[in-house]
């Protein structure tokens, strides 16, 4: 059995949160793969160390002096070093740093090194072996990630090495010019060593126990999830429930490898099991609840719509010739109706408007804006009667105004459109009939 373990910059933020982590990873033998983030805040009031160095570096692109906020971020690292009573000098990384930034080597190059530093005082700490990111993880030319490649190269590397640590976050060009993912990216390093390595399981260690059925700051102390499936996890991800890197799952779902997400800060708990099907059933018959607010409607209307071909498409023509990505299209008889991001939208509305009318001819447009959309998902509502039928009435039970529904074909969502003033209401009426009463 083998695991690939990634921390977060919360579990990394101090020497402190290191001897926790170097715990966990000691206390199983299989944990043989580590990837660490860059130290994260040590309090709410504090910074990260990646938008640190993305601040040291802006002074340096614009030719300002940024030797105090360097050495802010030196003393970080020493910090965790001294606490830790590791015989370990990073001076000569630093002055390297130093140089590659009055260079203007990149702001990639200046992010990434938060990973770079904290996986050499990682791999000297567990006595495991240093595996610069930017020799195995490669980006192809149009910047994106070459997943193939990569997997060769890095199991090539690996090869016949006993324990490692590969920071997350970055690779590289094949001209060896570092590249970085978008932010909170070292959860797909992680994943993408996970997959090179045929590992049994990916745990994630972050600070908090898994995925929760909803949002803390709606519903009180929510009850975690035990098991999610990918497709599950991506409907809540898309509507905002954020704990692993949307793109984190993608490796590892070719390969059948499930993920766990686990709470450094309390390693008892069983955290999230992410799977690609299970015959378990959740608890309940949902399995989570996330929404967004501040979404627009816009309301198309036309007589006979119904028998004209290709309206549809000359109705989306018109958002996609402004740029707007819609995101849900329930339509009616003679209406259609286009959801999109308020904030997205309200820059160029006339234009779309006249776009519609230009294109597709409608008898009438009508914006209503402020919606909240809320997505209820859970693999057990296929093989379960009445899930819509309580859905619905909870919320006229709270005096929730449902103004759309959109049951996904799969049956494994209902999208439910309500005012954005009756967003957290609508939650927790939703919350309460299914988990509090399980009825
Ligand atoms: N340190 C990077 C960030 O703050 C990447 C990561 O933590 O995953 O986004």
């Amino acid at each position: 059995m083998k695991k690939v373990v990634k921390f977060g910059g919360s579990s990394l933020a101090s020497a402190e949160q290191f001897k926790k982590v170097g715990e966990i990873i000691r206390a199983d033998k299989e944990r043989k793969f580590v990837v660490p983030s860059a130290p994260g805040k040590r309090d709410a009031d504090d910074a990260k160390v990646t938008d640190m160095l993305y601040a040291c570096y802006g002074l340096a692109e614009e030719g300002k002096d940024f030797k105090a906020q360097l050495n802010e971020i030196k003393a970080r690292y020493q910090e965790i070093i001294d606490g830790l009573a590791l015989e370990l000098s990073l001076e000569d990384e630093f002055r390297t740093i130093e140089e590659k930034f009055k260079e203007k080597a990149g702001d990639n190059y200046a992010a990434s090194r938060g990973e770079y530093l904290n996986g050499i005082i990682m791999a000297m700490y567990l006595g495991y072996e240093f595996v610069d990111a930017a020799e195995v993880i490669l980006f192809g030319e149009d910047g994106e990630f070459d997943s193939e490649t990569t997997n060769k190269m890095l199991r090539e590397r690996l090869k016949g090495v006993e324990a490692a640590v590969v920071p997350g976050f970055y690779g590289a060009y094949e001209d060896g010019t570092v590249k970085t993912f978008s932010r909170g990216g070292s959860d797909i390093t992680g994943s993408i060593l996970a997959r090179a390595v045929q590992a049994n399981v990916y745990e994630n260690w972050t600070d908090v126990s898994g995925f929760l059925i909803a949002d803390p700051r709606i519903i009180y102390r929510p009850e975690g999830i035990e098991t999610i499936t990918y497709k599950e996890l991506r409907e809540l991800a898309y509507m905002g429930a954020s704990v692993l890197h949307e793109d984190a799952i993608f490796p590892v779902r070719r390969e059948g490898i499930p993920i766990n997400i686990r709470n450094t800060n309390s390693p008892n708990d069983n955290g999230t099991w992410i799977v690609e099907s299970t015959c378990q059933k959740s608890k309940y018959v949902i399995t989570g609840i996330a929404g967004k607010k501040g979404f627009c409607a816009i309301n198309i209307d036309k007589d006979m719509m119904n028998s004209e071909i290709g309206f549809g498409r000359k109705v989306l023509q018109a958002f996609e010739e402004n740029g707007i990505s819609f995101e849900h299209v329930p339509s009616g008889i003679d209406t259609m109706t286009v959801f999109v991001h308020q904030d997205e939208f309200m820059h160029k509305e006339q234009q779309v408007v006249s776009a519609i009318h230009r294109l597709a001819d409608p008898d009438h447009i009508d914006i209503e804006g402020d919606f909240a959309l809320i997505a209820v998902v859970g693999r057990g509502m296929k093989s379960t009667r009445g899930t819509a039928g309580r859905i619905f009435s909870a919320l006229a039970h709270a005096n929730v105004n449902v103004k759309m529904i959109d049951q996904g074909s799969s049956e494994l969502n209902i999208i439910i459109g309500v005012s954005n003033a009756d967003f957290e209401t609508a939650i927790k009426a939703i919350y309460d009939i299914f988990v509090l009463m399980q009825i």
